[in-house]
């Protein structure tokens, strides 16, 4: 079905550039009948083969048959792009680098066609073809450099080369400021080595950058804050930790163990620390059963199940819920006991099946935090699931 639909089009799409083509040619006078007939003829071999179920022979006449001049042109790139899409890429090489060859065409035309083959290049995988072609784009200061650049980007991003990737989405940046997030996790990336090869500086220098472009980076900051602990500087992770749960409170479960190192060594109350995120809340579950596990040090169980519970009437969990199952079991006996049992079995088998995260853009669902979403490839666009949401 798909491939009649993709058929009709591309016979609509040539129609149309074959009327197009000769009117243009007409209109500049060059076509005589003979060649006219040919054209005809051409269309109408084009048309037999796609009746008798023959697409690709089909395809090949009508490319044929479908002068390049300057009103056909768009018809041309437009097919070359349709092929793309559909995962014909050999053909969308072969229909652009014809199109690129043609000496008539005008500088506008020939960005874009050189665009559309450094799009069919990337898609299979050709990086170095790729980046030739758009590097070309943004030196000779194209209209079209701002759509090389994100494509650049992409290419860098697949051979991760992450400082190249980093030193284009800085001009991408200024034209387009929502890029900001993407480029600190560039910065971040950039960060894995050295801090894999104990070079805290140069680390540091990356984490900073991530920061001073995205000034909410959680993953930067995380990283900050586990290498300040890393040196023994306690206060400079603290402040990073209090900046995070003021930016994006949502991440402080991932804090968590870098928080109680932390507070461990005396530099900061765990307590405080999440009471203040829980006030600026909705909170997450891991975030009210974290304070629930500090509280349970000094408070009552009553007063721990109180706080529990009423944090789980506003945002419902069935982690919340077997929490407070478990603070119950120990101090009931015979039946209630066996039933709290129960209870609790069918609801840990229900937990043990939740997703936790989910990404924003295309709604794959994560057991784990990843900081690019596996499917769509976006960054920062996995979130953890809330409430109902987890339901
Ligand atoms: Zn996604």
């Amino acid at each position: 079905m798909q491939e009649l639909m993709f058929l009709g089009l591309f016979v609509l799409a040539l129609g149309i550039g074959w009327f197009l083509g000769r009117r243009e040619a007409i209109r500049v006078g060059f076509m005589v009948q003979p060649h006219g007939s040919a054209l005809d003829r051409q269309y109408f071999i084009g048309l037999n083969y796609l009746l008798n179920e023959q697409p690709d022979e089909a395809i090949e006449t009508f490319i044929r048959a479908l002068e390049v001049n300057p009103e056909t042109v768009e018809t041309h790139i437009a097919i070359g792009k349709l092929f793309c899409q559909r995962g014909d890429v050999e053909r969308a090489i072969k229909v652009h680098q014809n199109l690129l060859a043609r000496p008539n065409l005008t500088r506008h035309q020939a960005d874009r066609v050189q665009l559309e083959l450094a799009r069919d290049y990337l898609a299979v995988g050709m990086h170095n073809r790729s980046e030739r072609l758009l590097e070309e784009l943004v030196e000779n200061t194209s209209p079209l450099s701002a759509e090389a650049l994100i494509d650049l980007v992409k290419v860098y991003e697949r051979e991760h080369d992450w400082s190249k990737a980093a030193r284009v989405g800085e001009k991408l940046v200024r034209e387009r400021p929502d890029f900001a997030v993407t480029l600190a996790h560039y910065y971040c990336q950039m960060a894995l080595v050295p801090l894999r090869q104990q070079e805290v500086s140069q680390a540091r220098r990356h984490l900073q950058d991530a920061l001073r472009v995205e000034p909410v980076c959680s993953r930067a900051m995380l990283m900050l804050a586990e290498l300040e602990i890393g040196q023994g500087h306690y206060r400079e992770a603290v402040k990073v930790l209090q900046r995070l749960a003021t930016a994006d409170p949502d991440m402080v479960p991932e804090a968590l163990p870098l928080v109680r190192r932390c507070a461990d060594n005396g530099a900061l109350d765990l307590g405080d620390y999440l009471d203040a995120a829980i006030d600026r809340g909705p909170p997450l579950i891991d975030t009210v059963l974290a304070r629930a596990d500090d509280m349970r040090l000094q408070a009552s169980i009553s007063d721990v199940s109180r706080f529990v519970l009423q944090q789980i009437q506003v945002q419902p969990s069935l982690r919340g819920l077997m929490y407070l199952i478990d603070l119950h079991l120990d101090h009931v006996e015979g039946k209630g006991k066996e039933n709290l049992l129960v209870l609790r079995g069918v609801v840990e088998a229900l937990v043990h099946e939740k997703y936790r995260y989910r990404c924003t853009s295309c709604g794959f669902m994560a057991k784990r935090l990843h900081w690019q979403c596996p499917t769509c490839h976006g960054w920062s666009t996995i979130r953890p699931l809330k409430g109902r949401e987890t339901a």
